[in-house]
């Protein structure tokens, strides 16, 4: 299988087979409905969408939402994926960087007010219910950006990586041919589809005729339902975090004979612990396991290997992988070149690089440059590259700044200080996590509060949460507030969170 263009590639199944089942939950829709739904969707944005700036999708899982994302690639314009529980400030921030030309709403609308047509899903229910029309079709190509999706930004806003239909299909090839993947696999479809991580699942997925097996919130944050749910999957393509595999690994009956479909379990997003890792090839030992590794930024992934026994006796932490033949990874620190085998930045060179960040040159000069006539990422990861009998393998040691992965989620630091200071109730707030084996287990939020009438601290700590969440995303809640007089700071005037973290975390 080769993909060169990704509407394409899905279409042909449509064309070949349209009863083939595409996503699978009580209900299945096939390829037939996707190409019907979405082409019915096209026309109506031909004629609705004034220009071709990119659409809102907002939402879970649903199958309209994959309907909405066709539709939109089926008209020339990029799609930004919104997840329902983002709370409503952060939804407005995303719309004021993106300035979209419309909003569909599969889910219930809870964003904020707004003057951007929308979409609801009576509408779009109706549309599908109509007759279908032509229209003119003009597929995202090349260049041009297929999807955008928004991740914690250091100033408070989020920022909008783009990625481009070439991004897109370098990084689906590599999945397709370097995981082994065939011809009509089941994948389980569980990231919202605003964390990258869900890309892994949906077009590798739908670009070989596969079906998205879709693991919902409602079924995950209930461990007992998740349980009972998990042997009843009928996957052969697992996709998620580590830190959601853990949670899996609780269950004792999650292994080969209760749950025999799973072939590959597919990692990325943060660290596989060896721990966690050690225990799945306990549990699964016929199926292959992958630790892969890339930011948004460089479209989901652009390392793998395959995790052994061997691998974990040999390598303290788990390999990040082998990059894929047509990326380059090197090291640098700062602007220099860093020699081979030694620790630095780990650089990202190739053409699922993005072309940098949705309105925002600012942050795209300081994170992207060109490289050979190539986009390059400065990851702001630290690592090593090694020679090994298989190639140069990546080594990953830790981040040079303040983004953290918790629970798979990608967090700024200063993304949540920024939303704490600025609630009334605080004067000054820093946040640093605490780690467990090179993973962070808690966030725990410095602050020094305002005047105020509590009495007691939980009373404070309960408001400041529930102001919180009115601007962050639910992960980004710190889950331990200190209340201080002051915080210590640098020389140059800044809150010492170094000094913090290391206090936090003793060696
Ligand atoms: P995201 O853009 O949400 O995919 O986050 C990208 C960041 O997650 C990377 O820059 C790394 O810091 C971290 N990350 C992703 N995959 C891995 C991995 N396999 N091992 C360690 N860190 C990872």
């Amino acid at each position: 299988m080769n993909v060169t263009n990704i509407v394409q590639a899905i279409e042909h199944w449509g064309q070949i087979d349209p009863n083939r089942v595409v996503y699978r939950e009580e209900q299945t829709y096939t390829y037939g409905q996707l190409i019907e739904w979405s082409d019915k969707l096209a026309a109506f944005l031909e004629v609705t969408a004034k220009s071709k700036a990119p659409i809102v999708v907002y939402g879970e899982l649903e199958f309209e939402m994959l309907v909405a994302f066709l539709a939109a690639s089926k008209t020339g314009r990029a799609y930004i994926p919104i997840e329902q529980t983002t709370p409503k400030d952060r939804v407005e921030l995303i719309l004021s960087v993106a300035s979209p030309e419309l909003i569909i709403s599969v889910g219930d609308w809870q964003g904020p007010e707004t003057q951007i047509p929308l979409v609801d899903n009576k509408k779009i229910s109706e549309l599908f219910a109509e007759e279908a029309r032509t229209y003119e079709r003009q597929l995202v190509e090349d260049e041009q950006t297929y999807y955008i999706i928004f991740t914690s930004g250091t100033t408070g806003v989020p920022k909008g990586v783009q990625i481009s239909h070439d991004n897109l299909v370098s990084f689906v090839n590599w999945e397709l041919s370097d995981f082994h993947l065939r011809e009509g696999m089941q994948f389980l479809s569980q990231a919202p589809y605003s964390f990258d991580l869900s890309v892994m699942g949906v077009y590798p997925a739908l670009t070989s005729g596969g079906c998205l097996v879709p693991l919902k919130k409602s079924v995950i944050n209930d461990f007992k339902t998740l349980f009972t749910t998990l042997p009843k999957l009928a996957i052969n393509v697992w996709i998620s975090t580590p830190s959601f595999m853990k949670i899996c690994l609780m269950e004792p009956t999650f292994d080969e004979a209760h749950v025999p479909s799973i072939e590959r379990f597919l990692f990325c997003g943060e660290e596989l612990p060896k721990k966690t890792a050690a225990a799945l090839l306990e549990r699964f030992p016929e199926a292959e396991i992958y630790n892969t590794y890339g930011p948004t930024e460089a479209t989901v992934a652009i390392s793998g290997i395959q995790v052994t026994k061997e691998l974990l006796e040999t390598y303290s932490r788990v390999p990040i992988g082998y990059v894929k033949k047509d990326t380059c990874v090197f090291c640098m620190d700062g602007d220099t070149l860093v020699e081979k085998g030694q620790v630095g930045e780990l650089i990202i060179n190739g053409p699922s690089v993005s072309k940098g960040y949705l309105n925002n040159p600012e942050k795209t000069v300081a994170a992207f440059f060109k490289h050979q006539g190539q986009a390059a990422y400065r990851t702001g990861d630290s690592g090593r590259i090694i020679d090994t009998e298989k190639g140069q393998l990546l080594l990953y040691e830790g981040r040079i700044d303040f983004q953290v992965k918790f629970h798979g989620y990608r967090i700024e630091l200063e993304d949540i200080d920024h939303h704490l200071s600025s609630l009334p109730l605080v004067k000054q707030a820093v946040v640093v996590p605490r780690y467990v084996e090179n993973k962070v287990e808690q966030l725990i939020a410095y602050v020094v509060p305002e005047e105020h009438s509590f009495e007691k601290e939980f009373q404070l700590t309960k408001a400041i949460k529930e102001s919180l969440s009115e601007f962050v995303m639910d992960y980004m809640i710190p889950q331990r507030f200190v209340y201080v007089d002051h915080l210590k700071q640098t020389a140059n005037g800044k809150i010492d969170r170094k000094s913090l973290i290391n206090e936090v975390n003793p060696l």
